[in-house]
Order: structure tokens, then C-alpha cells, then sequence
């Protein structure tokens, strides 16, 4: 980093860090520079290690449990028995690794996709480049809405205002300079500077990187809170509270067993390690992994669509999310805004994007339209020569329509030195400029007529009126306008000998007249709305716009049926009184569909208003103006390509192609998530249950041991996790958008679920001991096959039990688990491994397996059949 930089003059900082300033830094030296200063993170730490997340496998209380019975093992009973058990850590070690490996990178990758982007100027060109790239002496370029992304030394300003509150917990803005400052400037006063994550609320600047990473002052201070553990997720919290909660009742159970079984005569301990077994087989030590994976596999699914998923617990909050606050320009319409009509005078154009040029050559003379057109381009902050996705719209068709009418702004700007700005503001609503002219200063406004109106005077008209009767006249102008979706804009302007400053820039304006723009509402919204409806989601439009206008375009996209009762479009100026006044309970703002003429505070306030009223918001904005919402939202989304950068940064969703659509399908997605995890922990513990209750009983109830410690081992890691997994791989049911929202805050398991669980657990087991007490009071077997036929009724019960799992009371044969060929491919695999058991005679020693007849098979396969129809039938006649 450089030391001081505020205090250096900029060709020093220049010469010292070998940059330029037209050209930026050479792009082939970047790579040499990444690596002397390290990437722009914070911390810099790498990709997590092979080793580290191999030994992470190997610090697990299970694996303690079977260390120790290995060990015992070897002491008291078999070599081969100790060595199988070995080889069961080792395969569990192996798989967990696996699996751990493929969530850490998928998170890796996924952090990466989220990560924000900057200009800067490389080889004399601007590039967009992932902030984690910029090294020390990049020339950075900032526009409204950037977050900047290193310290640096401003070299050129132009009405740069920064919100650093990041830094300072200031919430104003601070202008910047690019003189230098005196040797000891605090850091709160060096307004040559900018600083990482500090935001550009207005203006433009370029700047040249001083410090990056670490070292810059926002680095230091979160260097400070790195050490702090990595917060988990709700849903890893659950998952492991649920965990918690089954070894605490499984070790009971195991402990009881063991009691149980040595008053009964048997071998302490092999009682000992049927407990461990049973206690291992119970701990569903999978869940936690294979619910990383499942969301992991999801958010990878999303990023493919366009829809990055920034925080992995966003997806289950997606899931859940029943009311949707979304601004309007842009996310409803195409933001292809273009001039439509102008009011000045008593003169009314309209649909003007359809006429012929020679339409226009007339308008020019009039000094009225001329003065708004002087307006529209001056008070305008588009560059004419390098017009870009990131301008505003609004702004962008004022130019259009100049260059369109045969001005050259490029010249007009050249002429009428802009001397001081008072930049748009959302809260405001409108912006002001003033500019040099020949013996003193002509100021340019625009912006919501309402907020403007109240600046002006009309005397330009003439028309022998009073205010008020203008006012009324020039409502009724816009309203007009408004109700056919035009987005409108008023502008006014004055002329003054003295120089204007901020404060008084608005006074004694002139009102001039009105310009009314097109912005289609997009066609593919509709569609979705219809979807939203079934899946019990709210869409309601929250913007800075006209009454007038947002009801036309909620009721294009569908938000408002036409015929809506005026409840259903509320004003902002109403909001305050509502929700803060002495009718705070007034529950009527919970039905309105439209907010029109809203600030960014009362964005805030309304999503805090509707979440104190139990609902689980997500906020779709993409302007500057949106960033305190997206952050109070449940779920903050953001436009990827017309999204301001800070937009970008506190959202946890990011929409890559800028469509409304997009969101859908990430709701979509955070449902059928959660159902396979809640489908593939019903499994688990159904499965576990079984076990538990098959040796439980067996000991009760003096049959023969169904199941040796190695095989309840065996078919953990087997029959158990390779469904799970497929089940967490599901692509959910078909009408999942047609069911209510989840609730977020309810335990993974619903009581039904839990009776699930018991169900088919008990099904398995009562075929199980079915099979044991056939096979030893009717057909006499001895005991090694009555063991080996119960623990291949056990294997194929619990691959069948993966069908019991598709939902309650839905088709058997074609449902999203029968559909899911990770299942099959799942259940392949878990018989094909258990056949190279039997076939490999070490292993088969070790488990104790044996070949079975064609006939005993043949009674496993159908106690196992039968135990599936138990469960069937148990499912279906629950009400
Ligand atoms: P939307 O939901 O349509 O995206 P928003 O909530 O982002 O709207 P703002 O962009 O804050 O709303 O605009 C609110 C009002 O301010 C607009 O209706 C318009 O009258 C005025 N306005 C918008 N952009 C400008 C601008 N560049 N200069 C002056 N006034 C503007």
C-alpha cells in the first residue's frame, strides 16, 4: 500500500506505483502485480485444502465411537472383526470426504459468481473487471451506484458525492476534491480519497488504487472481526439441533439395549458393540452434508438460469417468501424509454416516437419547448458520446429526443458550463443545475411534477391565472398523461446575476411544461403473475412513480385487476400517518397492490410493516435508492446488468438477465429444496428407525439377532446415504407452485412428517422380525441365514422405502421420486456394492454373509415388497 496518499500530489502517486493516467496500467503487467500485492480480498485466503477437509472427516464423534470399538475389537475378540471395522471408517471417511469436497467447491464457485465488478482503465481501454482483481495503481472509474472497491487517490471529480458510512456511520454524503491535504488529516476529512465499500451516491470520478486487500482501512477493520466463527445458517442450525436431539435419544436407547441384552444372558461385549453400532447407525451424522450438497447442487441449478444465490440460507428464505416488493422501471417495464408526449403552453403532442421528422422542425422555435429541451439536456447527466447500459433511462431518451430534434448536446453542454448541481435525489424526487451564461447563471430543473411544482411560479405562460388555478390545470395535464402508463417528468428553469448555491437553487423557478415517456410494461410479466397467485405470493409494486402511472402498468402486467377498488393503490404521503400514527394497527395498507410516490425510507418502513405482520418479504430493486430496503427485505434481489453496484452487494439474490421471470424460478427452486431435504431426513431417520426397532425387538422378544454391529455398519453407509443423496437431488413435484409458501420459522419436520418416520420404520422392522421369526419357528434355518435373510430384508426394505417418501396420497407409480434417476441409479449402486461385499471373501468373512439359495432370497425380496405395501398402505389411509 501507499503510505500518505492524501498528502502526495497525484503525478507522485503516478510516478511511485509506474501507472498512467490516461492509460491505466498495462494489461500484460497485471498478473505480476496480482501477485505481489495479492487479490483486492479480504482475508486473502485461498481455496479451502484436500488435507485439511480430509482431516475435518476424521474429528467426528462417530468416528471416535468406531476407533474405539476397532481397538476393543482387537483386544477382545477377532483380528478380522477389528479390521472390518477399519475398513468401515475408512470407506465412511472416504465418502464423507467426497462429499464435503464437492459442497466446498460448489460454495467456492458460487461465491465467486457473487462477487462484485468494477471499471477501471486498463491498456487506455475501460474494462468491467471482478473487484478481487484491481491492483495497486489501477486508474478506477466511479459512477452513481458504485461501491468502490479499494482505497484510492481521486484524480479527477466531477459532483463526486460519496456515502461512506460504511467507515464513518455518517449517513450524509461527502463531497470529494482531488487537491492534496495537509500531513495529518484524519481519515474523515481526507476528501481526496475514496475508500473501499464506501458508496458513489452521485456524480463521477476516477481515482488510482493506493491500498487494496487487507490493507485498506475497511480491511483493517474487518481484519480485526475475521477470526469470529463463520455464522451458519438457520437451516444447518436446525439440522444439527435435530441431530443433537437423536444422539441424545439414540444413546438412550443403545444404552437400554445393552442392559437389556446382558440380563438376558448375552456376551457383554457383543452387546457393547451392537450398541455402538445401533448408536452409529441412528446418528443421522449424514444430515448435515448431504443438506450442504442439496443446496449447493440448487444454487449451482439457479446460477444456470441467470439467478445467482449469494448466501446459501437465501434459497430456503426464497422458498418461503409470500410477499414480493418490486419497483417498477425496468423490473415490470422494458426501461426502453422513449419520448412520447410533450405539454407546454396550451400545446399537447403525443405520440411523438411515431412521427416524421418534419413533425419536428416547427418545435424548435418555440422558446418554451426550446427552454424545456435545454433543460432536458443540460439537467442531464448522460455523457452524449458514450451512452451506457448503466445511464439512467430517463435521461438517456432526453438525449435521444435532442439529437432526434437536431440539437447537439455535445455542443449545447460545450456552451452552458455546468457551475454547481444539486444531484437527483429519490427522497426529493427532482434535480437541479445551474450554468454559466453571458452576465450570470441560468439554473435547469426537473423532476416529479408534485415535488417540483411547489419551487415554480408560472408567469412564463402569462395566462392571467393564479398559482393555484395552474396547479389545478397542470394536475389534470398530468394525471392525463399518467393514465396511459406514461412516466412523467416536469421541468422548469430560471435565469439569476448571482451565482446560485445548493440552498437556493429550487426558489422562484419557472415552470415550464411536461414530458410524458413510454416504457412498456414487459410482456413475459403476466405469465408469471398467474403463477405467483397459485403459489400464494404477493407481487406489489413499490415506486417513486405517479399514481397515475403505476396503476396503468400494474394493471398491464397483471398486479391490479382494471376494475381495483382505490384501496388497492395506496400514496406515499399517506403511508407515514398508517403506519407510524395513532391507527399503526390499520391493517388496510396489508391489501393495497400498488404503492405509488414512495421514498427509499418509506420503502424501508413498509417492508418492516408487512414483516412485523408475519410475512416473509422479497424486495426486487435495483437503484441506489433500493439498497436500505434490499437489506431490510427477507430477501434482497437485484438486477445483474442495470443494477447499481451496491444494489448488487447487499442483495442475496442476483437476477443475471435483469427478468422479473427469473425471480420465479428461484422461489421455485428454494421450495423444492426444502422438500428434498425435509424428504431425504424422513428417509434417514425411517431407515435408522428401523434398525433401532428391529434390534430392539429381536432383544425383547428373544428372537435370534437379526443384525450383526458390522452389518447395521454396512448398511449405514450403504443402503442410507446414496438415496439420501439422490433424494436431495430431486427436482421437486410438479405442482409445487401451486402449494402455499413454507414456513421458514416451523421445524424441518412437521408432525406429520414425524408420523411418516414412526410408520414406515415400524413397517420395515415388523417385516424384518417377520422374516426372523418365519425363517426360525416355521422354516428352521439355522441361525447364519435367518441372520443373513433378515439383513438382506433390511437391505432391499430400505431401498424400497425411498417410494414411500414421494407425497402423501400421490400416484405410486409416477410420481417425483419414481421420475428421479438419481434414485435409481442410487439404488443400483447400493445393490451392486452389496453383492462385491458377498462376493469378495474377506469382506463377506468380516460382515458375515453368506450365499443365500434363490429361494431364501426370494423370501427377502417379498418380506421386503411387503413391507413397502405396509408402509402404502399406512400412508394412505392416514386422513
Ligand atoms: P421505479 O419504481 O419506476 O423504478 P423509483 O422508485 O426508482 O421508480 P425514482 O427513480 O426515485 O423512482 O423516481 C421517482 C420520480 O422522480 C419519478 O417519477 C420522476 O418523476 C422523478 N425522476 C426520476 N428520475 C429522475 C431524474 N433523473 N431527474 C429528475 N427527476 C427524476
Amino acid at each position: 500500500m501507499l503510505q500518505n496518499a492524501f498528502f502526495t500530489p497525484v503525478d507522485e502517486i503516478i510516478a511511485q506505483l509506474d501507472s498512467d493516467l490516461e492509460q491505466g496500467l498495462a494489461k500484460e503487467g497485471i498478473p505480476e502485480r496480482l501477485k505481489k500485492y495479492g487479490p483486492n480480498q479480504i482475508p486473502e485466503e485461498g481455496s479451502k485444502k484436500r488435507w485439511a477437509i480430509f482431516l475435518e472427516q476424521l474429528l467426528d464423534p462417530i468416528i471416535y465411537i468406531l476407533f474405539a470399538a476397532a481397538i476393543l475389537a482387537f483386544i477382545f475378540s477377532d483380528k478380522l472383526e477389528s479390521a472390518a471395522i477399519f475398513f468401515v471408517i475408512l470407506i465412511s471417511v472416504t465418502i464423507g470426504y467426497f462429499m464435503e469436497l464437492k459442497a466446498v467447491r460448489s460454495l467456492e464457485a458460487l461465491v465467486k459468481m457473487g462477487q462484485t465488478s468494477t471499471h477501471v482503465i486498463r491498456s487506455g481501454q475501460r474494462t468491467h473487471i471482478k473487484a478481487a482483481e484491481i491492483v495497486l495503481g489501477d486508474i478506477i472509474v466511479l459512477s452513481p451506484g458504485d461501491v468502490v472497491p479499494a482505497d484510492a487517490r481521486l484524480i479527477h471529480v466531477d459532483n463526486l458525492l460519496v456515502k461512506e458510512s460504511v467507515l464513518t456511520g455518517e449517513s450524509f454524503s461527502v463531497a470529494k476534491v482531488t487537491e492534496p491535504l495537509p500531513m495529518n488529516t484524519p481519515i474523515t476529512d481526507q476528501i481526496n480519497m475514496v475508500f473501499r465499500g464506501t458508496v458513489v451516491s452521485s456524480g463521477f470520478g476516477k481515482a488510482i488504487v493506493t491500498a487494496s486487500g487487507k490493507h485498506s482501512q475497511l480491511g483493517n477493520i474487518q481484519q480485526m472481526g475475521v477470526d469470529a466463527d463463520k455464522e451458519r445458517t438457520p437451516l444447518e442450525k436446525k439440522l444439527n439441533r435435530l441431530s443433537n436431539w437423536l444422539i441424545g435419544l439414540t444413546l438412550g436407547i443403545a444404552g437400554l439395549i445393552i442392559v437389556l441384552g446382558y440380563f438376558r444372558g448375552n456376551d457383554l461385549f457383543f452387546m457393547i458393540e451392537t450398541g455402538v453400532a445401533l448408536a452409529v447407525a441412528a446418528i443421522p451424522e449424514g444430515l448435515p452434508i448431504v443438506a450442504t450438497i442439496a443446496l449447493a447442487r440448487g444454487m449451482i441449478r439457479l446460477s444456470k438460469k441467470q439467478v445467482i444465490i449469494k448466501k446459501m440460507e437465501a434459497v430456503q428464505t426464497l422458498g418461503a417468501t409470500d410477499i414480493i416488493f418490486t419497483d417498477k422501471t425496468g423490473t415490470l417495464t422494458e426501461d426502453r424509454m422513449v419520448v412520447s408526449a410533450v405539454i407546454f403552453d396550451e400545446t399537447y403532442l403525443d405520440n411523438l416516437y411515431q412521427k416524421e421528422k418534419s413533425y419536428y422542425t416547427s418545435l424548435k422555435d418555440k422558446p418554451v419547448f426550446d427552454k424545456m429541451m435545454m433543460a432536458g439536456i443540460l439537467c442531464n447527466n448522460v455523457d452524449p458520446t458514450a451512452i451506457n447500459e448503466q445511464d439512467d433511462s430517463i435521461e438517456v431518451a432526453l438525449i435521444q429526443f435532442a439529437i432526434h430534434l437536431g440539437y447537439d448536446p455535445k455542443i449545447v453542454k460545450q456552451n452552458n458550463l455546468e457551475i454547481l448541481e444539486l444531484p437527483f435525489d429519490s427522497a426529493l424526487k427532482l434535480m437541479a443545475t445551474a450554468h454559466k451564461k453571458q452576465g450570470g447563471y441560468t439554473v435547469y430543473a426537473k423532476g416529479a411534477y408534485e415535488s417540483l411544482v411547489d419551487h415554480c411560479d408560472f408567469d412564463v405562460y402569462g395566462l392571467g391565472m393564479s398559482i393555484s388555478e395552474h396547479k389545478l390545470l397542470w394536475n389534470k395535464k398530468v394525471d392525463t398523461l399518467a393514465s396511459q402508463g406514461l412516466r412523467t417528468l416536469a421541468f422548469a428553469y430560471k435565469e439569476e446575476v448571482e451565482l446560485p448555491t445548493r440552498a437556493n437553487i429550487l426558489n422562484g423557478l419557472t415552470f415550464l411544461g411536461v414530458i410524458g415517456f413510454l416504457d412498456p410494461a414487459r410482456q413475459d410479466v403476466k405469465a408469471v403473475m398467474d403463477i405467483y397467485k397459485k403459489a400464494g405470493i404477493k407481487v406489489i409494486m413499490v415506486t417513486g412513480d405517479h399514481p397515475g402511472t403505476s396503476k396503468k402498468i400494474a394493471q398491464d402486467v397483471g398486479i391490479l385487476e382494471v376494475d381495483a377498488i382505490a384501496d388497492k393503490i395506496r400514496h406515499g404521503k399517506d403511508l407515514k400517518r398508517i403506519m407510524e400514527g395513532a391507527d399503526g394497527n390499520d391493517l388496510s395498507l396489508l391489501k393495497a397492490s400498488v404503492f405509488a410516490r414512495v421514498g427509499p425510507e418509506q420503502k424501508l418502513n413498509l417492508i418492516s410493516y408487512y414483516q412485523r405482520h408475519g410475512h416473509i418479504v422479497g424486495m426486487i430493486g435495483d437503484g441506489i435508492n433500493d439498497v436500505p430496503a434490499l437489506k431490510k427485505a427477507d430477501i434482497g434481489v437485484a438486477m445483474g446488468v442495470r443494477g447499481a453496484e451496491a444494489a448488487r452487494e447487499v442483495a442475496d439474490v442476483i437476477l443475471k438477465n435483469d427478468k422479473f421471470t427469473a425471480m420465479e424460478l428461484g422461489i421455485r427452486q428454494g421450495r423444492v429444496i426444502f422438500q428434498n431435504i425435509r424428504q431425504f431426513v424422513v428417509y434417514l431417520l425411517s431407515c435408522n428407525l428401523a434398525e433401532i426397532l428391529t434390534v430392539g425387538f429381536a432383544a425383547l422378544l428373544n428372537l435370534p439377532a437379526p443384525l450383526l454391529p458390522l452389518q447395521i455398519l454396512f448398511l449405514n453407509l450403504v443402503t442410507d446415504i446414496f438415496p439420501a443423496l439422490a433424494l436431495g437431488f430431486g427436482k421437486g413435484e410438479k405442482d409445487i407452485m401451486e402449494q402455499p409458501p413454507q414456513n421458514p420459522k416451523g421445524p424441518i419436520l412437521d408432525q406429520n412428517d414425524w408420523i411418516s418416520v414412526v410408520m414406515y420404520g415400524l413397517s420395515i422392522s415388523i417385516a424384518v422380525l417377520g422374516i426372523v421369526a418365519y425363517a426360525d419357528r416355521i422354516l428352521k434355518f439355522s441361525a447364519e441365514t435367518i441372520n443373513n435373510m433378515a439383513f438382506y430384508t433390511l437391505v432391499f426394505a430400505q431401498l424400497l422405502n425411498v417410494f414411500n417418501i414421494a407425497r402423501h396420497r400421490g400416484a405410486f407409480f409416477v410420481n417425483e421420486i419414481t421420475t428421479n434417476v438419481w434414485v435409481w441409479g442410487a439404488i443400483l449402486l447400493s445393490l451392486l456394492l452389496t453383492l462385491g461385499a458377498n462376493l469378495s471373501t474377506h469382506l463377506a468373512a468380516a460382515f458375515s454373509l453368506r450365499m443365500l439359495s434363490m429361494e431364501q432370497l426370494g423370501y427377502s425380496v417379498l418380506f421386503a415388497l411387503g413391507a413397502m405395501v405396509l408402509a402404502q398402505l399406512f400412508k394412505r389411509a392416514r386422513i
